[in-house]
This record gives C-alpha cells, structure tokens and sequence, in this order.
C-alpha cells in the first residue's frame, strides 16, 4: 500500500492507483454480485468485459505509463457505457453508478476537461433514463427480490467505492502537506545559514537581535571578529584553503559558543558572536580558546601560525543594532591598529 502514499511518486501517478483501485474493486464486486443476483446471462458476460477493460487500463497506466490516456479510457468506458447500459437493462438502484461517474470526473480528469466530460456523460445519462423509460429492455420481468438485491449491491458498491477513493485521497493530501511543510522547514533553515561554513548568515542574525532587542532587560555582547591577513593566506596556499580556513574557524565558533548564543558569519573572513549572561573574563577566556585552536590548526596545516582580531561591544538597552555593529566594528578597527591578534574590549 506504500506506493498509494509515497510522496516521492508523481501526485498525478498515485492519483491513478487510486483510480485503478477503487474501478477495479468496484467492478469486480459488481460483476460477482451481477452472477450471484441474475447468473451467467448477457448482462453478467457485460460486467465482466467492463471489469477486464478496468483491469487492462489499470494494466496500461500502471506498467506502461499512459496515465492519462488510462484515465480517459477507463472512465469513458464506466461513464458512457458500462454505467448508462446497466441503469437502460436494471433501472432502479442502478442510477446511483451515474453520481459515482460523475465523481470520478471531477477527481480524476483535468479540469478544463472534466467539464467537457461530464456535459457530455450527463447528456448519455439522460438519454439513458429517458430510453429506460419510453423503449424499456424486453427482459422476462425482474422480481421484486432482484430488484432490491440489485439496488443494494450497487448502492454498497458505489458507497464502497466513494469511500475508498475519498478516504486514500485524503490520506494521500495529508501526507503531502506532511511532505511540503517539511520542506518549508527545510528552505527556512537553508535560508538562514551560510552556504560555506552552515553556521548562521547576516540574514538570521538580524531577525535574532530583532527579536533579542525586543525582550526586556537584555545582557548580552556582540562580538565582531575578523581573520588577520586572510588574503596573505589565500594568495600563499589558494582559495581552496582560505575555503577550509573559514570553514575550521566556523566549526571552533559553534564548538564553544554552545547554547550560550549564535555564531554568524557576517561576510568574507568576518564573524559574529552573540553572547548572553556572560561576563567580561569568560568572554575573554573563550575567545582566547578559539585563538589558541585556530593558531593550532594552522600550524598543523601549513606550519603558519594565523590570528584574528575582535571587537566585543556590550548591549546598552535602547541601542538600534546597526549602531551595535557600528560600536563593535570601531573596537574591532582598534585591535587591527594595535597590532592584530587581540580583543579589544574598551577603547581609550
Ligand atoms: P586584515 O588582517 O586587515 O583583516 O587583512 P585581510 O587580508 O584579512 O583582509 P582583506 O579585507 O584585505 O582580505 C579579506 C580577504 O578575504 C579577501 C577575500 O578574497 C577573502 N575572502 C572573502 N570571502 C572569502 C571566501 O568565501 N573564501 C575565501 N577563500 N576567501 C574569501
Ligand atoms: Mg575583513
Ligand atoms: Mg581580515
């Protein structure tokens, strides 16, 4: 049953399997209940045509692909011959076939062709009431027995068939809004990291301190970090490394960030971490951590011990954040005239 459901299937090919299904069920249910109510005559011989046409459309859609073509045939064949021919020899219950048809248009036909489809099955239908009616079919006269059976097997049938149709679509919906708000999820998150190093990007870091400034009474540090002499290392040993660079020094900022804020790469060789409830001195010591790894794993790739500068900019409540980056980038510029390789905390 996986396949009714899979939603890596073609909705328009799992829309056919319930099609195939619920017209193959239906008929075979028919065809059985036409041999038990009236036995092997012409009519049952009918039903069993139609249920092997139902069975080679199915076969046709299934294994050869033809959905479409499937589809029209075998509604064609249940709306504009099986159906209209058993209401012209049964009446009675019969009719209710023509409402279960006119069903199946308006789900599995496309549209702008649907309602061509169902102009077209309604006229049949009526014509077929009205032949029923002026130019009845000299068959011996049905029993009032047969007549309910026959009424009660095509009124289960067309209620079976509605059921199961309705029901495997709307699993089938519900599994695809399933399908697209996970995707949803998936774009939203894809859009808010970087593409390089997948720690967070500019983009999120500006939706997270709109939503941080908006909370009362928040203690937190912005700091603005920038690799020293990344181009040097780029020119020396190829963008393909200053790439892996970037990509080391995002994974250390992750590493000790932890659930005490985000890392975001603000752009090029430029970094941002956003530090909540934590004092100068422990900010002091994880930035030197990072430093002391980062300068290890240069050393280690290409015996070049690298650096890089920060300026750390505490938030004052009423500050708007491109002022914070202004602040931050000040200090920032401050440590790169000093020297490199050092945060600046205080200017002055
Ligand atoms: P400073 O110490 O003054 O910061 O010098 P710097 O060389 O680090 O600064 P500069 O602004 O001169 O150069 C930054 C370099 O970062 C230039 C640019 O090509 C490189 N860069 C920016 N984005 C990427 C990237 O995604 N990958 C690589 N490999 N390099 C990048
Ligand atoms: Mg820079
Ligand atoms: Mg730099």
């Amino acid at each position: 049953m996986n396949f009714l459901f899979d939603t890596t299937i073609d909705v328009s090919r799992r829309q056919f399997y319930v099609l195939a299904m619920g017209s193959c069920i239906g008929n075979l249910a028919g065809f059985l209940g036409n041999a038990l109510i009236f036995g092997w005559g012409g009519t049952t011989i009918f039903c069993g045509i139609c249920m092997l046409l139902m069975f080679a459309g199915s076969f046709v859609g299934i294994k050869m692909g033809q959905i479409r073509y499937a589809s029209y045939f075998m509604i064609a064949v249940l709306s504009l011959v099986e159906f209209p021919v058993l209401y012209y020899i049964y009446q009675a219950g019969t009719i209710v076939y023509m409402v279960l048809a006119i069903v199946g248009i308006a789900i599995f036909i496309p549209t702008g062709n649907a309602i061509r489809f169902a102009g077209v099955v309604i006229v049949a239908d009526v014509a077929a009431v009205i032949l029923a009616y002026m130019k009845p079919v000299e068959n011996e006269k049905l029993s009032k027995e047969a007549v309910l059976q026959s009424t009660l097997c095509s009124l289960l049938i067309v209620l079976l068939c509605v059921f199961l149709i309705s029901i495997l679509l709307q699993i089938q919906r519900e599994k695809q809004q399933e399908e697209v708000k996970e995707l949803n999820e998936q774009l939203k998150e894809a859009a808010n990291r970087d593409a390089l190093t997948g720690i967070y990007n500019r983009r999120y870091l500006n939706e997270y301190l709109g939503q941080l400034i908006m909370e009362e009474k928040q203690e937190f540090d912005a700091v603005l970090i920038d690799l020293d002499f990344f181009k040097h290392m780029n020119d020396t040993y190829g963008h393909g490394f200053g790439d892996i660079l970037l990509v080391e020094f995002a994974r250390l900022l992750t590493k000790y960030v932890k659930d005490k804020g985000i890392a975001v790469r603000f752009g090029g060789e430029e970094f941002m971490l956003i530090l909540r409830g934590m004092t100068t001195d422990e900010i002091r010591k994880m930035l030197e951590y990072i430093r002391r790894e980062y300068k290890e794993f240069t050393k280690h790739e290409k015996n070049n011990e690298c650096s890089f500068s920060s300026g750390v900019q505490h938030y004052t409540e009423g500050i708007a954040v491109t002022v914070l980056y202004r602040l931050a980038d000040e200090k920032l510029y401050v440590a790169k005239e000093r020297g490199r390789n050092q945060d600046v905390f205080e200017i002055g």
